[in-house]
């Protein structure tokens, strides 16, 4: 496993926000796989490398950073506002109950952990908003945790409600 260190030195893993020790704001660069130490402004985030000659590096940050999945990734996509790992989540269960919050929080966490993977094998990651049938996660409740649940339910909450009515099909 790939090991990331801030710019102060202390070892910093894959989904802190920010460095313990110094309290650098941090961000995951899918693009060179790399985290780095920065700034945190407003959407935006001024990396700050180890290489002084390469000065601040401009990111944005991704829109669930501030969400309960408490993503840091880096948004690479031109005309996207989250990242590639949080962009590829099509459904997500019933937000206003606290568990689900907790689980969809923990499967990104995990989901983050597997990108990294992929990215590392150079294995192609296009999801759904890319191309059709595309890399998508459903991340679905079932009776076991709420007996109100029913089959084609209406309490998952869709992230973007076209996909899911494509799918399917209206109601
Ligand atoms: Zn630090
Ligand atoms: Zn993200």
């Amino acid at each position: 496993m790939k090991r990331f260190f801030c710019t102060c030195g202390q070892e910093i893993f894959l989904n802190n926000l920010y460095c313990d020790k110094c309290g650098r704001d941090l961000i995951f660069d899918p693009e060179s796989q790399t985290m780095w130490g920065g700034i945190l402004k407003d959407e935006g985030f001024e990396a700050h490398p180890i290489d002084k000659a390469l000065d601040k590096i401009p990111m944005r940050i991704c829109s669930q950073r501030h969400s309960q999945v408490l993503c840091n990734w880096a948004v690479t996509e031109e005309d996207q506002d989250q990242c590639i790992c949080c962009s590829s989540t099509r459904t997500i269960p019933d937000q206003s109950a606290e568990k689900n919050r907790k689980r969809w929080r923990s499967l990104e966490m995990a989901k983050r952990q597997l990108f990294t993977t992929l990215l590392n094998l150079h294995l192609p990651i296009e999801n759904y908003h890319q191309k059709t049938n595309g890399l998508a996660f459903d991340f679905l409740e079932d009776k076991r945790s709420n007996p109100a649940v029913e089959n084609r339910t209406c309490s998952f909450r869709p992230l973007r409600r076209n996909h899911y009515l494509k799918r399917h099909g209206s109601r």
